[in-house]
């Protein structure tokens, strides 16, 4: 029987610092990869030589003061990839169809308040007063900031039993600036009722201070963690998962017997999969009621269709730049979140330039908010196998999709094809989550989630689930779980000593 001090199971962005911070402080790993390759939701895809981004578009916090910078920098892995900056003035622009009318919105706290004050002129105290509050949680939550290590700021702040609804609500009348400040809702899959203003604050913080790709996506971030892996004792093996969870004593699992029988002995284990999955794995005799009704009861944050296309080569415009445009058909981002909306939907559109074996694409990548219960029809079946029904199903999805590219951006007439789509089906076969939502289970007010330590005591729940979806919220969940196993004097070591490289 091999053995090891730690198992990570899944190899998501989460599994994959997870593994890496173990692996650092000296720890033998074992990384566990149920699908036949490592990355999960970051890796690319490529469809006729063109590489195309599955779960990781862009990003806040890369930026020199930003969190996702020190924590690349901890992990010794801010040097090997590389950052494309946003257009500072027009990252995202977001498109009303009920207006008919543009809003660009810069980054940088500042520029985005002078902004919206231009586009709003009798809201200027409603801005400064939200923009203060956002800022105001972000302070106050420890997980925000992994220079902040011993101190002694509240885990639970009064904004996190709060609805982003009720605080605009409370801020504005202005349905289109209420619709402009929810807007990145997209970003975590969930209606501004359901959400926390907190947890609205921590995800959308980022994104206000920097927008910024990675060259080469997500793939790049993969090549430097294995780069990195190559110098800790830390094994990566795909195609397996736990199958069983065996010699059971003082609520201590002895012995995971994986899908290929092997037998394996390790002092933690740590999933960083959908709690759902997790609870699979778990004896049930083990598990109190209360837990079993807690994570069942989670639901799903919100999912995409999503189109993978391209332009004409002939095409070379050069104000073909990366951006976000949303397009949203009214203010109602309730509506657009709700699974039960069947008039128009939001629409996603993020372009990209992207270089490949020396020929340069300009892609095109949307993302419609949909939800499992518009594909439940096909839900028995596999990729690869679905019937004429649903590739009809996608295919008039991919057409009015094109169509409303083509309606905002007309010169992309007979210039764009789709080369690839996915529905909600698609993402739950190739990342191995139960349902295909986005970002795991909806972040609800007031929900309990699933982080730290489980029932039995050497298994550990990370994970985009856990504390935020996102990169971000993936990789600061690990960051939180590693803290409880390496023990804060270690811990706070070793970022002491990264921080400082
Ligand atoms: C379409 C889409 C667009 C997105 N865009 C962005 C974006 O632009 N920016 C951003 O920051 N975030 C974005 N996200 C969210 C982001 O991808 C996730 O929040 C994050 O990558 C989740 O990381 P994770 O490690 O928690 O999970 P995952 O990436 O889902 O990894 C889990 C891994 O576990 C494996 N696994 C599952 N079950 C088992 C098992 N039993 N045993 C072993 N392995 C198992 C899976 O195969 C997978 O590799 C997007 C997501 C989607 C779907």
């Amino acid at each position: 029987m091999k053995k090891y001090d730690d198992i990570v199971v899944g190899s998501g962005i989460s599994g994959l610092t997870m593994a890496l911070i173990l692996g650092m402080n000296g720890r033998k790993v074992l990384l566990l990869e149920k699908s036949p390759r490592i990355g999960g939701s970051v890796s690319r895809f490529y469809k006729r030589g063109i590489p195309f981004d599955t779960g990781f578009h862009f990003t806040g916090g890369l930026d020199r003061s930003g969190i996702l910078h020190d924590i690349l920098l901890v992990l010794g892995i801010r040097d090997l990839i590389q950052p494309i900056f946003l257009s500072e003035d027009k990252a995202h622009c977001f498109f009303f169809e009920s207006e008919n009318r543009l809003y660009e919105i810069p980054y940088g706290i500042e520029n985005i308040k002078k902004k919206f004050k231009g586009y709003f002129p009798g809201e200027g105290s409603s801005i400064d007063r939200y923009f203060d509050k956002v800022r105001q949680v972000c302070a106050h939550t420890p997980s925000m900031n992994l220079r902040a290590l011993d101190s002694s700021l509240q885990l639970h702040l009064e904004e996190d039993f709060l609805s982003l609804e009720d605080v605009l609500n409370g801020l504005t009348g202005n349905n289109v600036l209420k619709a402009l400040l929810s807007g990145f809702a997209m970003c975590y899959g969930v209606m501004p009722k359901e959400i926390s203003f907190a947890n609205h604050s921590r995800m959308c913080l980022n994104l206000y201070e920097s927008v910024a790709r990675i060259k080469d996506g997500g793939d790049a971030l993969i090549r430097a963690y294995e780069t990195k892996f190559k110098n800790f004792d830390i094994e990566i093996q795909c195609n397996k998962y736990i199958a069983n969870l065996e010699d059971i004593q003082n609520k201590r699992v002895g012995r995971f017997i994986l899908n290929t029988g092997e037998e394996i002995s390790a002092v933690n284990c740590i999933f960083t999969i959908h709690p759902r999955e997790i609870l699979k794995i778990l004896p049930e005799q083990h598990l109190s009621k209360a837990f079993i009704s807690r994570v069942s009861s989670f639901e799903s944050s919100a999912g995409f269709f999503s189109v993978f296309a391209v332009l004409d080569k002939k095409y070379n415009d050069s104000d073909f730049d990366s951006t976000i445009v949303s397009i949203f058909p009214h203010t109602d981002v309730n509506l657009l979140l709700d699974p039960a909306n069947t008039g128009a939907s939001a629409l996603v559109i993020m372009k990209s330039i992207e270089e490949e074996r020396g020929k340069t694409y300009r892609t095109i990548n949307t993302f419609e908010p949909s939800f499992f219960e518009h594909v439940e029809a096909w839900k028995d079946t596999k990729t690869g196998h679905r019937p004429q029904s649903y590739m009809d199903y996608k295919k008039e999805r991919v057409e009015k999709i094109i169509g409303r590219i083509v309606n905002t951006f007309p010169k992309y007439k007979d210039r764009i094809k789709a080369v690839d789509s996915a529905s909600v089906l698609t993402f739950r076969d190739y990342l191995n989550s139960p349902d295909g939502s986005a970002y795991g289970v909806k972040q609800k007010i007031s929900q309990f989630n699933l982080l730290g330590k489980l029932p039995l005591r050497n298994l550990h729940a990370a994970g985009q689930s856990s504390v935020l979806p996102g990169i971000i919220g993936a990789m600061m969940s690990s960051f939180i779980v590693g803290r409880t196993i390496l023990e804060k004097e270690k811990y706070n070591k070793f970022l002491n000593q990264n921080l400082c490289n």
